[in-house]
């Protein structure tokens, strides 16, 4: 039976300029085009988790504006279950991009309904319960994301981290960790150690397990009292590796959700989100499990 898992996070539209030149201050150029994608580090590990076979129920917040009505829309089509997802009175949240021509990029984010998800409604706590894996990020109040931590930990639900946007973190969001992923500049950040196992040995005097992505050369996992396993990355031509973490996270927590043990997991992820930076986009560049199995063999 596929797994369940819940995720508590952001679900934000991009809305991207794409420019020449980007902007000084108070100065206006002219872009060249301008899109849309939903986003926010929750919904796209919920549809990663859902694209990989999980069965994915996603606790967030959208405004009553149109961008709401769409990302809803777009969480439903992608099979996540939006029943715990708000609608609160005013903006969701947004993400403001500047893309100049050498690919360097701008980004205001506004957290809009986001910032609603300071703490959990007894639906949320009972969906918790009832997971195998909690999927946690920090796009949303510290609050809300210690308080379903902490809740998971107490009904024994398995909690995997994403400490992004980097920041130090309260020892009661550590403490009901169980696995952390961050980036290795999110681990460099937490630890002060630029080396990548440098780190991720701090971060287990806090947490029982941690992997460390490494971009295009893929991941690095850690766990208390063995050797540190290094997993390197199918060897692709990347296009676009927006949202590449978030798809590495979500098809990990579907294959731990099935019950495979972390370094065959991680494999897996790795052939996953290896397929979404050849493709253009996050959330639309995400594969399914057909095409993942398929990549693996
Ligand atoms: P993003 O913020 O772009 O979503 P991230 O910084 O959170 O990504 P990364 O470490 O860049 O995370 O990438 C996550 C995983 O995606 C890596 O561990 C690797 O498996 C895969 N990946 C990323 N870039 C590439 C690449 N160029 N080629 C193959 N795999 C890649």
């Amino acid at each position: 039976m596929a797994p369940h898992i819940v995720v508590l996070g952001s679900t934000n539209m991009d809305l991207v300029a794409y420019v020449p030149e980007a902007p000084r201050r108070g100065e206006t150029v002219t872009g060249r085009e301008f899109r849309t994608f939903p986003g926010g580090k929750g919904a796209n590990q919920a549809v990663a988790a859902a694209r990989a076979g999980a069965t994915v129920s996603m606790i967030g917040a959208v405004g009553t504006d149109a961008f709401g009505t769409q990302l809803r829309t777009a969480l439903d089509h992608s099979g996540v279950d939006t029943d715990l997802l708000r609608t609160v009175e005013g903006a969701t949240g947004t993400a403001h991009i500047v893309v100049d021509d050498d690919g360097g990029n701008a980004i205001v984010v506004v957290p809009g309904a986001n910032a609603t998800l300071t703490g959990l409604t007894h639906g949320d706590e009972a969906l918790i319960t009832s997971a195998d894996l909690l999927l946690l990020q920090l796009e949303i109040p510290l609050d809300g994301v210690v308080a379903a931590a902490r809740h998971a930990r107490e009904h024994g639900v398995r909690t995997v981290l994403t400490p992004a946007p980097a920041q130090q973190l309260p020892p009661e969001l550590l403490d009901a960790t169980d696995l952390l992923i961050p980036n290795e500049h999110e681990a460099a950040a937490l630890t002060g150690a630029a080396d990548p196992h440098a780190a991720a040995h701090a971060l287990l005097d806090r947490v029982p397990e941690v992997v460390v992505t490494l971009g295009a050369e893929g991941s690095l996992y850690a766990a208390r009292g063995a050797e540190p396993v290094t997993v390197p990355a199918p060897r692709v031509t990347a296009v676009d590796t927006t949202g590449a973490g978030d798809t590495f996270v979500g098809a990990l927590a579907a294959a731990l959700g099935e019950g495979r043990p972390l370094p065959s997991a991680l494999g897996w992820a790795s052939t996953a989100a290896a397929l979404s930076v050849q493709r253009p986009g996050a959330a639309a560049a995400m594969p399914y499990r057909t095409e993942i199995d398929a990549a693996a063999e």
